[in-house]
């Protein structure tokens, strides 16, 4: 089958849900942040874009899923100067795909749902919700007068320095867990 359109950066609005999970379907490409209103109800401003990836398919039990990884930097209100602060955001998500809330009841407990049309599940407002989901509680600079943009990174996203603990390699995941 020929792709109808060679376009890597075009992400699809709405996909045909259950030919999607039977062909363990792959999408990848951009979205404006100004398409996704509530979001920006949590932003200083719409500028920007998010890179995200998502996967189809079936777990062992037959349960649809849709996997995805999303990645955005988007400006927030810096709580102590209240200017805009650039934040990194990056959230991993696993959901289960059902057609009924009756369904969604007997979802395995380590799947949050994602309630879908057998023929239409619109990817936006999902894509959405783990960007929601994945917003700090709050943004602040570094230091507020020098530079006003730069977020302290750190603080949103902590990287796990190895050599700090070379003989536990937990204390590596108990530092991801935070
Ligand atoms: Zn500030």
């Amino acid at each position: 089958m020929i792709p109808r359109t060679m376009n890597q950066g075009l992400f699809p609005v709405r996909v045909d849900t259950l030919k999607s999970v039977d062909l363990e379907a792959e999408f990848s490409g951009t979205i404006d942040i100004s398409q996704l209103g509530r979001l920006q109800d949590f932003l200083q401003d719409n500028s920007g874009q998010t890179q995200v990836e998502i996967q189809f398919g079936r777990d062992e039990q037959g349960t649809s899923l849709l996997r995805g990884q999303c990645q955005a930097q988007v400006r927030m209100t810096c709580q102590r100067c209240m200017n805009p602060v650039e934040v990194d955001l990056s959230t991993d998500f696993e959901l289960g795909i059902v057609f009924s809330d009756e369904q969604a009841k007997h979802l395995p407990k380590q799947y949050e749902p994602v309630i879908a049309e057998r023929d239409d599940l619109e990817l936006l407002p999902v894509i959405e919700d783990e960007l929601i989901l994945s917003l700090p509680m709050y943004a602040y600079h570094t230091q507020c007068d020098e530079n006003e943009l730069v977020a302290k990174a750190e603080e949103v996203v902590p990287v796990p320095v190895e050599t700090e603990a070379p003989n536990n390699p937990f204390s590596v995941l108990e530092q991801l867990k935070k």
